[in-house]
């Protein structure tokens, strides 16, 4: 068997069949903003490595941290143990976090960041006295992971159905539809108020995906709906927790999404670019408020603790690509890659299988009524060398943050045949997969 043979019939792929496998592509080295395969062609990485190679692949300054790293202490259990990886990191996050959110819980990935910042919430109100709290508010169209308690977090009706079953039952409000830079209606916080008023004494927090909605609705919504959040949570001391791993870090121009609205979260979460795609960690922050009544708190230890908590090797790659990040101007890096898509992607509008062109940051999204067929797209990445994931029925690229004006070009004439692509068929799995 010849490891594709192999791989088609033993290891299971995300959101993927392992009986009727789509192809996959054979990666055998990566740098810069470029993947290379088996055969020796390369592809642009217009997603990223699914949004985290914010510096490109491979960058040399990460890769050395790591091995640095390796030679002295690769990993060690952190009930009991600290290291300087950690405290550097977290002194950088500090550093860089919204204001006095200056406590860090470190995470191996996104989705347990997720439940750990839930968990928080729901052991804060805990420690208030507030037992009945334990159900969190979300928004339709949100996405916060893949694991039970991030699946009962994200859009009801979208890629985990299949598991209501085993599901807590929270709470959501209507999808925000104001766009980023729309004319605000207080309208459409008006579902957000009424589940509150309606549940408020059960809620612990409400959660978001600050500014944009990413793997379930590429949605871009206006800031001023995180205001009116803000005033809900503190009229009723719900706690408010800002999903940050797919928005932060320049994604959408701003360090965080979030800071177009001039307020600041009481927990948020970090993952993705954190350590610019080179390993996985994310982390939870929280602000000193959050920590103080938690260890006030019975228990006052908070109940969380996975096995690979604060890595070294993944805390060492976090603060190289933070380094980057501070060393450069990221913003403008997004703002450019947001001009281009501007220009480039706008005229998609007029082909008759586009709804819609939605450009922030270096994030853009052409909405069809329904994606090409799969071979087509497949034909579309091949012939310009541009590796594009569609999903339901979004075209959309969120390349490295350093890609150049050239592979910025590359990757809009790609989306741009792709979106003239007459629709293929109804996808059979609704389409989820990111
Ligand atoms: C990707 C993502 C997650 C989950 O992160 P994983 O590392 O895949 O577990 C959570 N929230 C948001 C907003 C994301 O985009």
């Amino acid at each position: 068997m010849t490891p594709l043979e192999y791989d088609r019939t033993h290891i299971w792929h995300p959101y993927a069949s392992l009986g009727n496998p789509p192809p996959v592509n054979f990666a055998k080295s990566a740098s810069g903003v470029e993947i290379e395969l088996a055969d020796g062609s390369r592809l642009v990485d217009a997603v990223s490595s699914w949004w985290c190679v914010a510096h490109g692949h491979n960058h040399p300054a990460i890769v050395e941290a790591v091995r640095r790293q390796s030679e002295r202490l690769c990993h060690v259990m952190f009930g009991g143990f600290t290291h300087d990886p950690a405290v550097e990191l977290s002194r950088r996050l500090a550093k860089i976090a919204p204001p006095g959110l200056d406590r860090v819980f470190f995470a191996d990935s996104g989705s347990i960041s997720v439940e750990v910042a839930a968990k928080m919430a729901v052991q804060y109100q805990n420690a208030l006295g507030h037992s009945e709290r334990n159900r969190l508010v979300a928004l339709k169209g949100g996405y916060h992971g893949d694991t039970s308690l991030c699946m009962a977090l994200s859009d009801p009706d979208g890629m985990h159905v299949l598991f209501k079953g085993i599901m807590t039952k929270h709470f959501f409000a209507e999808k925000p539809s104001i766009p980023t830079d729309g004319e605000w209606d207080a309208a459409d916080a008006e579902s957000l108020r009424r589940v509150v008023d309606e549940h408020g004494d059960e809620i612990a927090a409400i959660i978001c995906e600050p500014v944009f909605q990413a793997a379930n609705a590429m949605n871009f919504y206006h800031p001023e709906y995180l205001r009116e959040m803000r005033r809900i949570c503190d009229e009723r001391g719900i706690l408010l927790i800002f999903d940050e791993i797919a928005s932060g870090l320049h994604r959408t121009g701003p360090r965080w999404a979030h800071e177009r609205s001039g307020i600041v979260p009481d927990i948020m979460t970090v993952g993705k670019a954190l350590t610019g795609g080179h390993m996985t960690l994310a982390a939870t922050l929280a602000s000193g408020e959050v920590a103080d009544v938690i260890s006030a708190g019975s228990p006052s230890a908070f109940m969380h603790g996975p096995t690979y908590m604060a890595n070294p090797l993944a805390c060492a790659a976090a603060c190289a690509s933070l380094d980057l990040f501070a060393a450069d101007d990221y913003a403008a890096k997004a703002r450019a890659i947001g001009a281009r898509f501007a220009e480039g992607l706008s005229p998609l509008r007029e082909l008759p299988n586009v709804r819609d062109v939605r450009v922030l940051g270096a994030v853009g999204v052409v909405e069809t009524d329904r994606l090409p067929a799969a071979d087509d797209i497949a034909g579309v990445i091949r012939r310009h060398g541009v590796w594009l994931r569609p999903f339901c029925n979004f075209i959309y690229a969120m390349p490295p943050l350093v890609s150049d004006g050239k592979a910025i070009d590359r990757i809009i004439e790609a989306v741009a045949e792709l979106a003239s692509a007459p629709p293929g068929p109804p996808p059979a799995d609704g389409g989820f997969h990111e």
